[in-house]
């Protein structure tokens, strides 16, 4: 009997159940161990339920502002929306729901792939062992994707109650009626806009100039100002030094002295990597800011671990995840691997609108370290969007000046998310606009704005 290489996966998140149904189907003998659910905090708090709650949302949103198309709500006050109201509870029990079916149904993919699941929580013995409730795992190959935590700012402890981090939200027994938000990252302005539509009023609070610091200035700006238009307050350079409960408000206490109060506070300051308690140093593991460090295929500082997702730090996307979890099992078991580029990750807000993003900023341009041509079509142009009755996003294309080959775009839309493949197929290709302006788009379509920028910058090439 040839001997199978027994890997063992610490963390059940797309980082660990991807690479785990890979190094099951290449023959290896796989265990992963989790200790709350598989599917991680991916699937059970962060990702899958927020998106959830972003569907609801989003049909609100798209159901108060459609008088301009003619719907008429009966029953309302002045005959527009006033009938409309979202029921929490329910809402709550499908976002719950769903995340336990999505769990469900991954852990039936591994089982079918014969890979072994057991609960609890791992840690390194040595390279070669993980141990679990007392019982050590021998291991050829261990993969660390063990994700990360809420960051928690000293002072503004979650109480689970009126000050939550967004993994307690989802228990709220009613909508909040002004909740607060401290952060503008993209946790914070995805579940900010998201409550806005449900019916809270809102309150955003960002330590920067503008929401969304670190993505696209213009998506950043037609965001802020959808936001302000349905009524955001939105609290620009203003960082929160502490939140406390007063009954049954919270006041936010900003650094300048100023105070802000409303029924809840939600903190979303970021995330701190899962990498303390569980012997990687002692192991050899290398940590760079408490980050695993690793290599572009998923190598540790050890030769026979790997760590792939949050817990390194490199992108903090599911898709990332898995794909950095894949990387790791081909790399190991000795197949042909591409390493990770990070030039080909296709990124979404899931906003209203939605911010895709793939290949190079805007920000690499403007700076210098990037040469490239570039063309911005308001969404108000697409035809499409008029009938349908959007007016706010463009599509923003990036040319290589000389061979018109693209390089990346952003794009602010409805269902941006469902939009930025082609420009994904178009930079992990090497496409040229040539190419995409030949490429036949469906009239009337929002994908048409792609081709019609490819046509921009094709036009401009040709002088
Ligand atoms: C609100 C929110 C929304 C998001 N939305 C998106 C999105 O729309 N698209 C997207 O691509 N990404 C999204 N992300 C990011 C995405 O959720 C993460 O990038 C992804 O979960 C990372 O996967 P992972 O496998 O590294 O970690 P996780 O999903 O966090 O899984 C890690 C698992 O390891 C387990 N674990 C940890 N330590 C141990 C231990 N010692 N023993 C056993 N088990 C252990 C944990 O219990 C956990 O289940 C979102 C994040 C947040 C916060």
């Amino acid at each position: 009997m040839v001997d199978m290489t027994r890997i063992v996966i610490i963390g059940g998140g797309p980082g660990g159940y991807e690479a785990a149904l890979v190094a099951a189907q290449l023959g290896a003998d796989v265990t992963v161990v989790e200790r709350e659910g598989v599917g991680g905090a991916c699937v059970l708090t962060d990702c899958v339920p927020s998106k959830t709650l972003i569907a609801t949302s989003t049909r609100m949103a798209v159901l108060s502002e459609s008088a301009s198309l003619g719907v008429r709500f009966n029953g309302g006050p002045d005959g527009i929306v006033g009938g409309l109201e979202v029921d929490l509870g329910l809402v709550n029990k499908r976002v719950k729901d769903l995340a336990r079916a999505q769990s469900f149904d991954i852990s039936e993919r591994l089982a079918y792939e014969d890979v072994r699941i057991v609960r609890g929580e791992a840690r390194l013995t040595d390279p070669h062992t993980v141990t679990v409730n007392d019982t050590d795992l021998a291991a050829d190959v261990v993969l660390i994707a063990t994700g990360a935590t809420p960051r928690v700012l000293p002072g503004a402890e979650p109480d689970g109650e009126r000050i939550l981090n967004w993994r307690q939200l989802y228990d709220l027994p009613e909508l909040p009626e002004e909740l607060i938000v401290v952060g503008s990252g993209v946790t914070g302005a995805e579940l900010a806009g998201a409550y806005l539509s449900l019916g809270s009023k809102v309150t955003l609070v960002s330590s920067r100039d503008r929401i969304l610091p670190t993505e696209d200035a213009d998506a950043a700006s037609v965001l802020q100002e959808v936001f302000l238009r349905r009524g955001m307050n939105v609290l620009s350079r203003s960082r929160a030094a502490g939140v406390r409960r007063s009954g049954d408000s919270v006041i936010v206490t900003l650094e300048d002295g100023r105070k802000v109060e409303g029924s809840h506070c939600l903190m979303t300051v970021g995330m701190e990597p899962n990498t303390r308690g569980i012997g990687l140093e002692k192991a050899g593991v290398q940590l760079s800011r408490g980050f695993v460090k690793v290599d572009k295929v998923s190598r540790t500082t050890v030769s026979n671990i790997y760590a792939a997702g949050d817990c390194t730090g490199v992108m903090m996307l599911a898709s990332v995840a898995g794909m950095q979890g894949r990387i790791a099992m081909w790399h190991a078991l000795g197949e042909a691997v591409q390493p990770l580029k990070l030039g080909w990750v296709a990124a979404n807000i899931f906003t209203d609108p939605e911010v895709a993003t793939v290949g190079v900023t805007q920000k690499m341009i403007d700076s210098g370290e990037v040469n490239a041509r570039t063309v911005m079509l308001p969404l108000f142009s697409n035809p499409r969007a008029k009938m349908q009755g959007f007016e706010d996003g463009f599509v923003k294309l990036f040319c290589r000046p000389s061979t018109g080959i693209v390089l990346g775009g952003v794009i602010v839309a409805p269902r941006a998310s469902e939009l930025i493949l082609g420009l994904s197929i178009a930079v992990q290709q090497h496409l040229t606009v040539d190419q995409v302006a030949h490429t036949f788009a469906v009239y009337p379509s929002l994908s048409g704005s792609i081709t019609e920028a490819s046509r921009r910058l094709m036009q401009e090439s040709a002088y």
